[in-house]
């Protein structure tokens, strides 16, 4: 049961299941008499644990086998230099579609070690944010990758195609959207995300790698940000994460006795039909996001009467709805509903948004 339904985006809340196995197996871990955490990861114990991870990752996401799988450390950031790093060899350019926070900061990182071309931004369009797609730019087939964040948390923007180039590796930066949506991989060329959304703890970071991409990194790489080294060593160059990994693994589980991606993918739509429903219902919330672009993790609303947000928060806090605040660099409310926030935590802010416009507009 939960005491408390918690919107935060990140480290978010992860399934009760998976906390309550993690729980239950805390001091005795698999018969060993110790936990998880005090167990070299190089024994045939944790190894079965890291491919199980790695299997049902593959499994869930349906990962062609030309594809290899990264468990790393220095999470979602950790990854915007280590892309340009990489991929170095490939060319001194890079492009980028910023569509918001976060993939504004990866152009910052990539810039560091090559040209970081811009070549469109989300626009305003009829007073809503809308980002470009690619009949109104191209990408040029120079460029070393092409990078994009197809969902950004923090403005809650979401991104429902995929840039397309013959010759261009697509890099997408999934930290709040993987495993939300059946994908089909082979549309990219790198897919990475900081775990703390819908993977499991923060530090981590999952990288899945096209390995013709494999090999082009700047000599001054380090090893443990290598992804050839790390390939090379089943991402065990240095000792991984381990309990993060194992954790991942517990999610991954978890998530294929849902159903997988498909069925998450259904109730992920009906949690956010519901909460935008809400929204569009009443001029009490408002939404700035075009139609076409509303994230489905990181829902986005203002209060037509903004000195009424403090208020709307103590409350929602003793409904036991909690990290309801918006980003300091966007304001408002941020409802965070990744794969782990149930149907029932949607209906029950929906029904404390309604309450607290009743008894307040
Ligand atoms: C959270 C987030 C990051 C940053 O992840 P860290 O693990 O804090 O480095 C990067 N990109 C996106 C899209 C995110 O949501």
């Amino acid at each position: 049961m939960h005491s408390k339904f918690n919107f935060s985006a990140g480290p978010a809340a992860l399934p009760q299941p998976v906390l309550k196995r993690a729980q239950a197996e805390l001091l005795d871990w698999n018969g060993q008499g110790t936990s998880v955490m005090e167990v070299s990861h190089r024994g045939k114990p944790f190894m079965a644990v890291a491919e199980k991870a790695e299997r049902d990752l593959r499994d869930i996401m349906h990962i062609p086998d030309n594809y290899k799988v990264l468990f790393l450390q220095g999470g979602g950031r950790g990854q915007f230099f280590s892309v340009p790093m990489n991929l170095a060899q490939r060319g001194d350019l890079s492009q980028h579609l910023v569509s918001g926070q976060w993939s504004q900061i990866a152009v910052a990182e990539a810039e560091k070690y090559m040209s970081a071309e811009v070549v469109a931004k989300t626009q305003t369009r009829d007073n809503m944010l809308w980002v470009p797609n690619q009949e109104h730019w191209d990408i040029n087939p120079e460029a070393a990758y092409f990078h994009y964040c197809p969902n950004e948390t923090v403005d809650g923007i979401e991104i429902n195609w995929v840039p397309k180039s013959q010759d261009v590796p697509i890099v997408a930066d999934m930290s709040s959207n993987i495993l939300s949506k059946a994908i089909d991989v082979s549309d990219y060329g790198i897919i990475y995300a900081g775990a703390q959304k819908n993977i499991g703890p923060s530090g981590l970071a999952v990288v899945i790698i096209r390995d013709d991409l494999l090999g082009f990194a700047r000599k001054d790489t380090p090893a443990v940000f290598d992804y050839q080294q790390q390939v090379n060593n089943d991402s065990m160059y240095n000792t991984p994460p381990t309990f993060s990994w194992y954790l991942a693994g517990l999610v991954f589980e978890w998530l294929k006795e849902q159903g997988g991606v498909q069925a998450i993918e259904k109730i992920n739509t009906q949690k956010a039909k519901l909460l935008y429903s809400c929204i569009d219902a009443s001029d009490f919330y408002g939404n700035k996001i075009d139609p076409s672009n509303r994230s489905k993790m990181n829902v986005t609303f203002q209060l037509a009467d903004s000195s009424l947000d403090s208020l709307f928060l103590e409350k929602a806090e003793e409904a036991g709805l909690v990290a309801l605040k918006g980003h300091r660099f966007v304001g408002g409310m941020r409802a965070s509903i990744y794969n782990a926030m149930p149907l029932e935590g949607v209906e029950a802010l929906v029904s404390f948004m309604q309450e607290f416009e009743r008894t307040n507009a």
